[in-house]
């Protein structure tokens, strides 16, 4: 195998793999090098994303999902369960085979596009060489025209709360528990923390949420976030805020959590505790000497608007750099890239990033708030819709939540979209593709939507933002 490449990707991520791909759809020689071993041992593309976030998480959501509309649902539907029970260990098995299937089908793929995989570690050096360790230690020189840094992004970990990796863990060992903690306690009210406790609170931990902010998703809607507040209380959630977490120590009848609001010190003992508090870039190991290769001083790799280093024809994609950690602005990313190093066009439009949050309700948006369009001064129209108006919304009993559209007020141009309700994560995909054509409210409101379908509230909401809803009195 020759050891020259057009290009070579270090890391197999979300970011890294469809980098990979596109440049063997581009018809560059092309190798992955992806380093991930999961609990027992056994090495995987896919990064966090496949192996340890999105999926197993959806998964576990889904799962849990399922179990508490059985118990709280199905009743109204006339459904009649007796003996229902939960099986932990199938649930955990189902969301393994989930993974399992998900990571193996990057080999498929890499395959179709004559990808080389690489696994073990990758480490630049300068002149885009570079060295590659294969997990059984053999090392390799490997040269690259150009070369592609996706090397993702690790849990942050929480000064005085000492990891354990079984009472006291991250995301990843709060998606492995292997029974239910009858007491939980997770520290970080954001999109990871808020899943987590959902899963485990629907399979019947008690769950206690401690947030170091006075606010509930302030990166949200505030309507959306006082909304999705009154569900996940509804849930169970006992969402502390303002709750800046001192120190944990695991005991014998527990971990002792020990946190500052405004009351003063407080504790709670619980049987597990989660701590996600946020991720930060991973690099370590990942840039020799001499690369020209620069970090900001949060440790991001530094690079422009399309994805350069200040080190030629080297790129970096993903978790590891500026922006949202997520998964799919990472393979726009690492697609973009790809097709610039062809000569092509490659574009990510930074301004029409979805956002979803799988809670339940979900909650979905992309552009920007309503206190943001306020805070920028422009003037605006904002429509909403609610869920219980949606007659497919009450044929599925999904009827919490509502769309909300903001535009602005003299061209109409869409400033942002925010649902929370059924199936939101889905629903967000036409807000954004209205985006992508910078659509006004009113080409939406033109826009046909099946009936009954959750999407008229999209269009409803387009409608009311000009007083002119069908299915809601506009006021
Ligand atoms: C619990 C959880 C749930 C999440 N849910 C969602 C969700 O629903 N939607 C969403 O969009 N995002 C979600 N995320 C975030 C998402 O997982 C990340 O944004 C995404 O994985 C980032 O992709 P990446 O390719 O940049 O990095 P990663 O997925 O972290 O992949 C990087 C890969 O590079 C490898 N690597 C690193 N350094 C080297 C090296 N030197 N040599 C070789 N290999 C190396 C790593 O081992 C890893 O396999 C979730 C995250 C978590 C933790």
């Amino acid at each position: 195998m020759s050891d020259n490449f057009d290009v070579i990707v270090i890391g197999g991520g979300p970011a890294g793999y469809p980098a990979a791909i596109r440049a063997g759809q581009n018809k560059l020689s092309v190798a992955c090098i992806d380093e991930w071993k999961n609990r027992d041992g056994s090495p995987a593309f896919g990064g966090t994303c496949l192996n340890a976030g999105c999926i197993p998480s959806k998964a576990l959501l889904e799962s849990s999902e399922l179990l508490h509309r059985a118990q709280h649902e199905f009743a109204s539907h006339g459904l009649k369960l007796a003996g229902l029970s939960l099986d932990l260990a199938t649930m955990q098995k189902r969301k393994a085979t989930i993974v399992r299937q998900s990571t193996l089908g990057i080999l498929t793929l890499f395959k179709g596009a004559g990808v080389v995989p690489l696994q073990g570690h990758g480490r630049l050096l300068a002149g885009r060489k570079v060295e590659f360790t294969s997990h059984d230690g053999t090392k390799r020189s490997l040269q690259a025209k150009h070369v592609v840094l996706a090397s993702g992004s690790e849990p942050m970990p929480l000064r005085g709360v000492a990891f354990d990796g079984e009472r006291v863990v991250d995301s990843w060992g709060a998606l492995e528990f292997s029974e239910v903690p009858k007491r939980l306690c997770v520290i970080g009210a954001g999109v990871i923390g808020l899943e987590l406790g959902s899963v485990w609170r629907r399979l019947g931990a008690e769950t206690v949420v401690l947030e170091a902010l006075e606010q509930l998703l302030p990166m949200a809607d505030g309507q959306v976030a006082k909304e999705a507040a009154r569900h996940f209380r509804k849930l169970g959630l006992d969402i502390r805020l303002g709750a800046k977490v001192g120190g944990a120590e695991v005991r014998p009848d527990g971990v002792h959590v020990s946190y500052t609001d405004a009351k003063g010190v407080q504790s709670l003992v619980v049987d597990r505790l989660v701590v996600a508090i946020g991720r930060r870039p991973f690099t370590a190991g990942l840039l020799g000497e001499g690369t020209g290769v620069a970090l900001d001083e949060r440790g991001f790799i530094q690079v422009d608007e399309h994805c350069r280093t200040g080190a030629a024809d080297v790129w970096a994609v993903g978790d590891c750099v500026r922006g949202p950690m997520l998964a799919h602005k990472g393979k726009e990313e690492g697609v973009a890239v790809a097709d610039r190093i062809a000569g092509l066009y490659g574009e990510v439009n930074y301004r029409t990033i979805p956002s979803v949050i799988y809670t339940a309700p979900e909650i979905a948006w992309v552009g920007q708030t309503e206190e943001q369009v306020k805070a920028s001064g422009r003037p605006y129209k904002t429509g909403s819709f609610p869920f219980a108006a949606s007659a497919r919304a009450r044929a599925m009993e999904a009827t919490a939540g509502f769309c909300k559209i903001v535009a602005d007020a003299a061209s109409d141009e869409i400033l942002g979209i925010h649902v929370i309700g059924p199936m939101a994560g889905e629903l967000i995909a036409e807000a954004v593709l209205a985006m992508e054509y910078s659509a006004s409210s009113e080409d939406l409101q033109r826009t046909m939507h099946a009936h009954p379908t959750l999407s008229e509230a999209v269009h409803e909401a387009a409608l009311a933002a000009d007083k002119r809803a069908i299915d809601i009195p506009n006021r």
